[in-house]
C-alpha cells in the first residue's frame, strides 16, 4: 500500500470563533528567543502586533534592542562549531520532525498568519503547507551534500573539494508572507550546519515565534536559530552586518532597502542573497486559452491579495483579444468577495496596513491622472480595517507610475500590444526581474520568451511558479541567489579546495 503524504489541505476552515482566536494568541511565545529561550527585551520594550481587518491589538510582543541583537549574534555564534559537526542525519531528522510538527499544527499557523497579515484562512492553509514544504524538502537534501576527489591533470597531486556551513547568518523577512519567507531560509541553512539570527517584520512577528517554538520543541539546540523581532530593524540590524562574527546576510523585501543592506554587507564583503522587489508582466497572446489565462490572472493578480512579489503588476493582452479578457476579469473580480480572513467565504483580506493602502490607492490615482480607464473598484472599503476593492485599470499608458513601481494591492492594470516583439520590449522595459507569465498555445513562441525575457523564473500557461523544489528568485534589481531547490542550498555552503601531494612521489 503506497503511504500516505501528509500535507495539510486547503479546505477552507470553518467555525472560527472569537475564543477560538483568543486561545491561541495566548499559547504564543511573545518573548524575544536567543539561546534556546524566551527573553524580555533588555529595556523591558514591547510592542503591539494589530489585526489589519479591525485594526484592534492581537497581542504585544517583546521589541529588541541592539544589544538584543547582539546577544543573539552572540548565541548563534556559539553555537556555530558543534552545529557545523552535527551529523547530517540528525539535522535532517530535526527538519523531518518540524515538517511533520507544523502540518499537525496547519491550522494554528494559518488562523494566526490570518490574525496578523490578513490573508483568508484557505490562503494562509497554502503558506503554511509551501512553507512547510522547505522544511521536507531541505530535510532530504541535507544528506546529499558532497564534495569531489580528482587526480590534477598534470597526475602530481590530488584535488579535494568539500563543503562547509558559512557560519552565522543574518535572516530578514518581510510581513507578506510570515511563514514560508522564514522557512525557505532557515531550512537550508539548518540543512547546511549554519545558525542564525531572524528579523521578522514587526508587523507579523507571530508566525516565526511560534515556529521557532515548534524547532526548539523538534530539537533544535540552543543557539542555532535567535529570532529578534523590533521596531528598530535597522538599529538592531546594521551592527551585526558589519560584525565579523557574522558570516552571511539573506533578505527578503523591498529594493530600495535591499540596495542599503548591500552597501553596509560591502564592509565586510559578507555573503548575501536578495530576494527583492518585482514588477511581473502576465502577457496574454491572441492565440491562448482564454479561460486558462483569466484563471492564471486572478491567481497571478490575487493570490495574497495582490501583495506578493510575484503579483502580477503589468497585464499585457494581445489588442485583438483585449475586451474580452478584460469583461471577463472585470466579471471575476467582482465577484470577489471582500471581508475578514477568518470569515467563511473570504476571498480577498485588508492590507496589511493603513500606508500600503494609501500607497496602492496614490497608484490608482496617479493612473487615472495619466490617461487610464477605470473599470471596476478604485475605492476604500467602508468600515474598520485597511481593505480595498478588486479595481482593473485599462489603456495604462505607460508614463503611469503603477507600471514602474510595485502596487502590492488589488490592483489589475491592462495595457495591449500589436506584436511578440512589442510584448517582449514592454515587459523588459523595467528595472525589476523576477518573474512573468505567458499565455500562448504555440510551443516555440513560449521556448523563444523563455530565452529573450530577462527574469529567473517564467510561467507558462500558469499563474504561479513558487514551488519548494525550484529555484526562486529574480534577476537585474530584484536580487541575487536563489532560494528552494537543488540550488537554495548552495546559498549556505562554502567551497573548500584542499591540495595534496602526489602520493607516488615518495614511494621506492
Ligand atoms: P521592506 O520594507 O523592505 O521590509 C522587509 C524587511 O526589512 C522587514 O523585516 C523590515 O523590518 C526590514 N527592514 C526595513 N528597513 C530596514 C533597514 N533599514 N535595515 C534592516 N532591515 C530593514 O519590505 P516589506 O514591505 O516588508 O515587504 C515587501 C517587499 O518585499 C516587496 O518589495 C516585495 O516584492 C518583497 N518581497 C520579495 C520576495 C522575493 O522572494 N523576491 C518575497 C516576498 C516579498 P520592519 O518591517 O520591521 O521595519
Amino acid at each position: 500500500m503506497t503511504p500516505a503524504i501528509p500535507t495539510p489541505t486547503l479546505a477552507p476552515v470553518a467555525g472560527v470563533t472569537a475564543a477560538d482566536e483568543r486561545a491561541l494568541l495566548a499559547s504564543i511565545p511573545t518573548g524575544l528567543f536567543i539561546g534556546g529561550e524566551w527573553r524580555a527585551a533588555s529595556d523591558g520594550g514591547t510592542f503591539d502586533v494589530c489585526d489589519p481587518s479591525t485594526g484592534a491589538v492581537l497581542v504585544r510582543v517583546a521589541d529588541a534592542t541592539p544589544e538584543d541583537g547582539r546577544a543573539a549574534l552572540a548565541a548563534a555564534s556559539a553555537a556555530q562549531k558543534a552545529w557545523a559537526k552535527t551529523p547530517p542525519r540528525v539535522r535532517a531528522e530535526i527538519l523531518r520532525a518540524a515538517f511533520d510538527a507544523v502540518t499537525a499544527r496547519a491550522d494554528d499557523f494559518a488562523l494566526l498568519m490570518t490574525l496578523e497579515m490578513g490573508k483568508p484562512l484557505a490562503e494562509a492553509r497554502g503558506e503554511v503547507a509551501y512553507g512547510a514544504e522547505f522544511l521536507r524538502w531541505f530535510s532530504e537534501e541535507t544528506a546529499r551534500v558532497s564534495g569531489r576527489f580528482a587526480v590534477a591533470p598534470d597526475g602530481r597531486s590530488r584535488l579535494m573539494v568539500t563543503k562547509r556551513p558559512v557560519g552565522p547568518c543574518l535572516f530578514i523577512t518581510p510581513w507578506n508572507f510570515p511563514l514560508a519567507m522564514a522557512t525557505r531560509k532557515i531550512a537550508p541553512a539548518i540543512a547546511a550546519g549554519c545558525t542564525m539570527v531572524l528579523k521578522p517584520a514587526a508587523l507579523t512577528p507571530l508566525s516565526a515565534l511560534l515556529f521557532a517554538q515548534v524547532l526548539h520543541e523538534c530539537g533544535l539546540p540552543a543557539g542555532v536559530l535567535n529570532v529578534v523581532q523590533t521596531t528598530s530593524a535597522g538599529a538592531v540590524t546594521a551592527p551585526l552586518i558589519t560584525d565579523p562574527r557574522l558570516r552571511k546576510l539573506s533578505f527578503t523585501g523591498s529594493t530600495p532597502v535591499g540596495r542599503a543592506l548591500l552597501k553596509n554587507a560591502a564592509d565586510q564583503v559578507l555573503r548575501v542573497s536578495m530576494e527583492l522587489g518585482g514588477n511581473a508582466p502576465f502577457i496574454v497572446f491572441e492565440d491562448a486559452d482564454l479561460n486558462a489565462a483569466v484563471d492564471g490572472a486572478m491567481l497571478a493578480k490575487l493570490r495574497n491579495g495582490g501583495e506578493a512579489c510575484t503579483a502580477a503588476n503589468r497585464i499585457l493582452v494581445h489588442e485583438s483579444i483585449a475586451g474580452e479578457f478584460t469583461a471577463r476579469l472585470v466579471e471575476r473580480m467582482r465577484a470577489h468577495t471582500v471581508g475578514r480572513g477568518t470569515e467563511p467565504g473570504t476571498l480577498l483580506g485588508p492590507l496589511v496596513d493603513e500606508a500600503t493602502r494609501a500607497k496602492v490607492h496614490e497608484l490608482v490615482t496617479d493612473a487615472q491622472a495619466a490617461g487610464a480607464h477605470l473599470a471596476l473598484g478604485g475605492r476604500y472599503v467602508d468600515g474598520p480595517g485597511y481593505f480595498y476593492e478588486p479595481t482593473v485599470l485599462t489603456d495604462v499608458p505607460g508614463a503611469a507610475r503603477i507600471l514602474r513601481e510595485e502596487v502590492f494591492g488589488p490592483v489589475a492594470p491592462i495595457s495591449t500590444f500589436a506584436t511578440e516583439e512589442e510584448a517582449i520590449a514592454l515587459a523588459n522595459d523595467t528595472e525589476f526581474g523576477l518573474v512573468a507569465y505567458v499565455f500562448t498555445l504555440d510551443l516555440n513562441r513560449a521556448l523563444r520568451l523563455s530565452e529573450e525575457l530577462d527574469v529567473g523564473m517564467l510561467g507558462v500557461n500558469t499563474g504561479i511558479v513558487s514551488n519548494p523544489a525550484a529555484p526562486f528568485g529574480g534577476v537585474k534589481q530584484s536580487g541575487l541567489g536563489r532560494e528552494g531547490g537543488f540550488e537554495g542550498i548552495e546559498e549556505y555552503l562554502e567551497t573548500r579546495y584542499v591540495g595534496i601531494a602526489d602520493p607516488f612521489a615518495s614511494a621506492h
